[in-house]
């Protein structure tokens, strides 16, 4: 009988497609496997293969599967389920959850760009066929899989290409490209050690004819310092080599066959290179125990629990502690952190206590190494213990006994674009439930959500509310900088009050960080004649000025302008700047303080992997006074020296149009004013801002978690937000703003006869078009007692009618389940 595979493709499909199987790949398929398939007019996608059966679909053509790639799964059937309940809860397909969750290098297709690797040198023979797709690469150095596959005249090529990746002969071409780390490296030596100089000199001779080898060689004598010392082991990077003698791997090869030169490999390491002597885990004091046994207690009973501990009341300790306990037990553990703060602080941390049983997953590590990663987790020798981001709960687990959700509240764990609009939180407690394994969300300032679960009893709740050593919380002082400003006493962000205890920090050598959520030089730029300001032009945004690279960008769509000399409206030539973003406070400090070594955190200055720690260990080690930065600065670090916090202005966090824009003000507050003063002595916040009176400021200043609680929960079910209501919102976008009216409003409309008063709009957001396409947004609000799955399967039936009108074919839908 013939068999067939439904696969999941990596593309926004509503279905699984279904393939034959040859003859001869009928025994080596099952779920979870990767196959190559042809789709629409492109040859070569990987899929996923989600069943395997016997039934002939009658409706159209089948085609057949080209290749498969794996013997083994490397999609396991608990992982498939999360996909399927992602996929199901926030509506979106079954592939934008493929696309998410996997690494580039697990799912090529014609367009992927491969890229050779120069430092490449085989350990075990190459095919033909491999040897040939690398010969093209070397010449081109990078080639899409379709003209790989035309130069090279092989047929099927993805499966050598994945023979060439699981040897890093290759890589997948990425943005990020300089994060690449090899694991071995390879050297080189003389393959006679004994080697002296008269042996040499008749083989410098031999080579006369062959001017580029000789020359190369001369250059590992001199690289290698071959006549500094007869006795050392000389040898030379490979990569070097080649790179300094200027010549090309095949010279090289030259000296190899004529048995002068020899590649070896030295381990280097890319996961655990580092030799960290095991320390014990710490004992926990008093108030830790208690907790810890609390939230043991708890896990009698509850699947979920919320651990509420101050900032520095040794949460992290806890962690360890609950982590070691589960290894003991003989299972895994997932301890998610947010970007930013998995840095590493906490990496070293736990790698002193797990070492090599420790597996680390983050966004901005090469692909190469979240496919190793991946590859590790589907053997015997898997990780116990992965501390990873958001996308790390994909990562295969096969025996879970712990979730750890550190930092719960916050909203970077939900994926905002593109699909699928996933919470973490969500989908690791899904994930954990499917293992029956435990999960433990740890803050110091919970989600109003969370916390309304625990004191629900949905979730079970440990409070924790001394510091470690009894540390004081710091002072928070608050500035009142609108009456400053009306009495002229401002000089540009700074308060007289900051200013002086800035200045008398620096005096003691004590450290400051400043803070403020905007990044650039200033928000916005504007005439002062005309008041003509500069927009994007595929946006509906003032663009944001750049001085460094004295550029406009929005950030939107990420596009640059030219900074103009003279207004275009009225020909003034005096623009002013204005608002203050990092890069000008930068500036002003500057300026005010010019013996003080100032830097700057925030994601212009962040780009590439060692940059963020480098502002980190540079800071810890005392190469700088003041940091300023964006929230980036308020996660999870812990810095000996800080005594002075500086909020520049809290205006810019209450002000957003959101109903959470409360309850983030407060916990970003909270985060940031508890890095002042942790190890010796108590810290100073200074608090700056024009909204004295907003009751969410004097709870930020008496720490009143509870306060902003019992006042936040309150509104919400006054005006039907979360937790007492979903939300849902659907997005119509188009080109053109009329179609994009007319498609929102159709869908209002019809969405109103089903579910009345729960829908709202469609609206205008605040920034209504962006990269050419405009916005309509519109809002479901939809109480606990609706089932929320008829509620998606109406909504799902009420877009296909919509794209099934020929006015609407080419209008983008999509929805963003209880959005962030
Ligand atoms: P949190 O995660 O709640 O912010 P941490 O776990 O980072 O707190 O603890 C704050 C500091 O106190 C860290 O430097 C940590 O090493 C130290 N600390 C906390 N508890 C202990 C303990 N039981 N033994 C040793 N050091 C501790
Ligand atoms: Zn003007
Ligand atoms: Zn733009």
């Amino acid at each position: 009988m013939k068999k067939y595979v439904d696969v999941i493709l990596p593309l926004p499909l509503s279905n699984l497609y279904t393939y034959s199987l040859a003859e001869e790949m009928q025994e080596d398929v099952d779920v979870g496997f990767r196959v190559v398939v042809p789709f629409g007019k492109k040859k070569y996608y990987t899929a996923i293969v989600a069943k395997v059966h016997y039934d002939k679909p009658q409706e159209y053509e089948v085609k057949e599967v080209s290749e498969v790639l794996d013997n083994h799964p490397i999609i396991l059937a608990d992982q498939l389920e999360l996909w399927r309940w992602i996929a199901s809860y926030y509506l979106c397909t079954l592939g934008d959850v493929y696309k998410a969750a996997i690494p580039s290098g697990l799912k090529i297709e014609s367009e992927t760009v491969i890229v050779y690797n120069k430092e490449f040198e085989a350990s075990s023979p190459l095919s033909d066929k491999e040897q040939k797709v690398l010969d093209i690469l070397e010449n081109d150095n990078e080639l899409c899989i379709n003209l790989l596959e035309k130069y090279s005249g092989i047929k099927n090529i993805l499966r050598i290409v994945n023979h060439l990746l699981d040897k890093e002969a290759v890589f997948i071409k990425e943005e990020l490209k300089n994060n690449y780390k090899p694991k071995v490296e390879a050297r080189v030596r003389l393959v006679d050690n004994t080697l002296d100089e008269d042996r040499l000199n008749a083989i410098f001779d031999s080579l006369s004819r062959a001017q580029k080898q000789q020359a190369m060689l001369m250059k590992f004598i001199e690289l290698s310092q071959w006549f500094s010392d007869k006795n050392l082991q000389k040898e030379v990077s490979k990569a070097e080599l080649i790179q300094k003698s200027g010549f090309s791997a095949a010279i090289f090869r030259e000296l190899e066959k004529k048995n002068i030169l020899e590649t070896y490999f030295h381990e280097i390491g890319r996961i655990s290179d580092s030799k960290i002597e095991l320390s014990e885990v710490n004992t926990l004091n008093d108030f830790q125990v208690y907790a810890y046994n609390s939230i043991i207690d708890s896990f009698n009973k509850r699947d979920v629990c919320l651990l509420h501990g101050v900032t520095s009341s040794g949460k992290t300790e806890i962690y360890i502690n609950l982590i070691h306990k589960v290894l003991q037990a003989g299972k895994q553990v997932l301890y998610l952190l947010p970007e930013i703060a998995l840095t590493t602080q906490i990496t070293e941390r736990l790698k002193k206590v797990f070492g090599d049983r420790l597996g680390i997953y983050h966004s901005k590590f090469s692909d190469a190494e979240r496919v190793e990663i991946w590859q590790k987790q589907l053997t015997e020798k898997q990780y116990d213990v992965i501390l990873g981001v958001r996308s790390s709960i994909f990562l295969p687990f096969t025996n879970l006994g712990l979730v750890i959700i550190d930092e719960e509240h916050e909203n970077s764990y939900k994926q905002q674009d593109p699909a699928p609009r996933y919470h973490a939180r969500s989908a690791a407690i899904m994930l954990a439930s499917r293992f029956q394994s435990k999960v433990l969300l740890g803050t110091a300032t919970p989600s109003v959500e969370s916390y309304y679960n625990a004191l629900t009893g949905k979730y079970a709740l440990v409070e924790l509310n001394e510091r470690y050593k009894d540390l004081e919380l710091p002072h928070i002082e608050l500035v009142d900088i609108k009456e400053l400003a009306r009495k002229k006493m401002m000089t540009g962000p700074f308060s007289p009050i900051l200013i002086k205890n800035i200045r008398e920090a620096l005096e003691r050598k004590e450290q400051v960080i400043l803070f403020q959520n905007r990044r650039g030089f200033a928000p916005i730029i504007e005439c002062s004649v005309c008041g003509w300001v500069p927009k994007c032009k595929n946006c509906d945004v003032s663009l944001t000025y750049h001085k460094n690279r004295s550029m406009l960008t929005c950030h939107y769509c990420g596009y640059t302008y030219q900074m103009p000399t003279v207004c275009p409206a009225c020909g003034n030539v005096d623009l002013k700047n204005r608002g203050y973003g990092t890069e000008r406070i930068e500036d002003d400090v500057e300026k005010l303080f010019p013996e003080a070594k100032v830097a700057r955190m925030d994601l212009d200055t962040t780009r590439t992997r060692n940059s963020y720690e480098n502002i980190i260990s540079d800071f810890e080690n005392g190469n700088i006074d003041i940091l300023i930065g964006t929230q980036m600065i308020s996660k999870g670090l812990d810095f000996d020296n800080v005594s002075i916090v500086g909020i520049l202005n809290a205006d810019n966090l209450l002000n957003y149009p959101d109903f959470r824009s409360y309850e983030r003000a407060f916990q970003l507050m909270a985060q940031v004013a508890g890095r002042a003063g942790r190890k010796y002595k108590r810290g100073l916040v200074i608090l700056q801002t024009k909204s004295a009176e907003v009751p969410v400021i004097s709870q930020v200043i008496n720490n009143d978690y509870q306060g902003m609680y019992n006042d936040q929960i309150e509104e919400r079910e006054a005006f039907k937000y979360p937790p007492f209501y979903k939300l849902i919102c659907v997005y119509v976008k188009h080109r053109n703003e009329d179609v994009t009216v007319r498609a929102a409003e159709t869908i209002a409309g019809i969405l109103r006869t089903g579910l009345g008063n729960r829908i709202l709009g469609p609206d205008k957001p605040a920034v209504a078009r962006v990269q050419n396409l405009f916005i309509r947004k519109i809002l479901l609000k939809i109480d606990n007692r609706i089932s929320i799955a008829k509620v998606r399967d109406y909504l799902v039936s009420v877009q296909k009618s919509i794209v099934a009108d020929e006015a609407f074919r080419s209008v983008t839908i999509y929805y963003d389940v209880d959005p962030m």
